[in-house]
């Protein structure tokens, strides 16, 4: 029998396992800021021997465009990332979305609401997307006579606060920023919001790494946490890039800033030089999957900046 203190690094990284995530949504094809997101979350999870699993949030049918996920999941592969386990797609977990809000409905912490504002803006993971506070207008009952209702969570006037790993501590008053929130929306749809407290709960997410873009979401899926009586994971929100217009990389950027198989090693040593880790230049030439091994052996969460930066290829 081995002591405790025989234990090697390894053995007790295993002991309290990391298990991380990434989770793009296939909305079109990979691209620099998405990559930085895989990198962070795979170099945090793989540098403590953990778990990296791999989510396909499909949760919004008219935004996935055919075909995306199994590109990006081909494009990942040859890159060099190893995940764990089956991938998750959330078009196949509505059925356990509907049971938690019914969940949440029993204990009285989830409302109808059939206001006809927009609650499907306020169920969107990005600022800017967010709608306007909800001012709690059917807390007590539905007004009028619509049918359709959307279900929101009633929140509370506590402030949530945590320690994000590199932007440190942050606070935000759900009551007075953001107001009730939609989880099942009203064309039937389930929010982001539930959708990825639900999955990361399911599949033990311990470790959430992320584009600062989804910072606004987190107090919100704190407070799913917290209402579901769970711990929540612990959170990274890494810098955006910035494309030439000034914009958030994104799909919506064009051709700027895509991942092929051709500029996939270039592109990955962009990323942890994106990420503050000062790649060496002579990983330059090398395949795709030693630029990623240097990262898990050599990642220094410190060394993430927090501030957003431009991007110039
Ligand atoms: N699917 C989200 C995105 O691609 C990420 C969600 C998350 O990491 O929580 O922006």
């Amino acid at each position: 029998m081995i002591a405790l203190h025989d234990k090697t690094t390894r053995d007790k990284h295993l002991d309290a396992q990391i298990v991380g995530r990434f989770a793009p949504s296939p909305t079109g094809p990979l691209h620099f800021g998405t990559l930085i997101a895989a990198v962070g979350s795979y170099l945090l999870a793989k540098q403590f021997y953990g778990r990296w699993l791999l989510r396909i949030e499909d949760l919004d049918p008219p935004r996935v465009v055919s075909g995306a996920a199994d590109a990006m999941l081909i494009l990942l592969e040859q890159l060099g990332f190893t995940w764990d386990g089956e991938i998750t797609y959330q078009s196949d977990r509505f059925e356990r979305y509907r049971e938690i809000v019914e969940q949440l409905h029993r204990s009285d912490l989830v409302f109808p609401c059939n206001c006809t504002r927009k609650e499907i803006l306020a169920s969107a993971p990005h600022p800017g997307e967010e709608g306007p506070v909800y001012p709690g207008t059917c807390r007590d009952g539905t007004k009028g006579n619509r049918i359709e209702c959307a279900m929101r969570l009633r929140v509370t006037d506590k402030i949530i606060r945590f320690n994000d790993g590199i932007l440190g501590l942050q606070q935000q008053s759900l009551n007075k920023d953001v107001g009730d929130f939609v989880l099942h929306r009203v064309d039937g749809l389930f929010a982001y919001q539930l959708a990825v407290v639900v999955d990361d709960i399911d599949a033990g997410v311990n470790q959430v790494v992320r584009g600062a873009d989804l910072l606004m979401s987190t107090p919100r899926q704190i407070f799913l946490y917290e209402s579901l009586d769970v711990d929540c994971p612990k959170y990274y929100h890494l810098p955006l890039a910035y494309g030439d217009n000034g914009k958030k990389l994104s799909k919506r950027n064009g051709d700027f800033g895509l991942i092929s198989r051709e500029n996939g090693a270039n592109m990955l040593w962009r990323a942890l030089a994106f990420l503050g880790q000062e790649p060496p230049l002579e990983l330059f030439d090398l395949p795709p999957a030693e630029i990623l091994l240097w990262g898990v052996e050599n990642f220094k969460v410190d060394a993430v900046p927090t501030c957003n930066r431009p991007i110039d290829f």
